[in-house]
């Protein structure tokens, strides 16, 4: 059994890349007759902020339609049934703003997954709602066993050490798409990865 910690690399507005640290290898997934998975995501308490996180799936969901032929999650209204558990927590010390423990054995992720968020202050130019789009889709990628992306410009970006965030190119590439965060820019990995995991099996 695998068991690795996900923390999305979200101290980024302030325009630090910092501790991002996964150990998915991109091996890990889930079978393709499990999809879609049942999710469900608590309240943030802020109807903006929920219709963020409900966009936040409804944008996975139309790009996997497009490139897996399926619907990847599907919203209950009980935590308990669900397999992947999104959860609302204080914020951390550590300044992290969300975090998906995966567990796989065999490379089959196991369930359920369980993804913690913080409720995001309004950083820069970059409103709450976009913010927590942002932290609630980068988390969904891992939660589907996406690790991350070493393109800036990629949701699940950054793979730790391959994006140079001094190159002023790099950055500014980077800091566009954390203003407009968009799901499409996974559409490669996506198909990707399920190619290569389903193919397998
Ligand atoms: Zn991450």
């Amino acid at each position: 059994m695998r068991r690795a910690l996900v923390l999305a690399a979200l101290l980024l507005f302030g325009g630090v890349a910092a501790a991002s640290q996964t150990t998915l290898t991109g091996a890990e997934g889930h079978p393709r007759f499990r999809l879609p998975l049942r999710l469900h995501v608590a309240s943030f308490g802020d109807a903006g902020l929920d219709e963020a996180a409900a966009r936040a799936v409804d944008d996975w969901n139309a790009l996997a339609r497009e490139v897996l032929a399926t619907s990847v999650f599907a919203t209950v209204v009980r935590a308990q049934d669900a397999q992947i558990v999104v959860r609302v927590e204080p914020p951390a010390a550590s300044g992290l703003m969300g975090v998906t423990e995966v567990e796989s054995d065999g490379g089959i992720i196991r369930l359920p997954v369980r993804i913690a968020i913080v409720a995001p202050q309004p950083r820069g130019q970059v409103n709450r709602d976009l913010v927590l789009y942002q932290v609630v889709a980068h988390e969904l990628g891992h939660a589907l066993g996406l690790a991350h992306a070493a393109d800036p410009r990629s949701l699940m970006c950054c793979a730790s050490g391959q994006v140079n965030l001094d190159d002023p190119a790099t950055r500014e590439a980077y800091l566009a798409a954390r203003r407009r965060p968009d799901v499409r820019s996974v559409s490669a990995q996506l198909t990707e990865h399920y190619r290569r995991i389903w193919g397998q099996r």
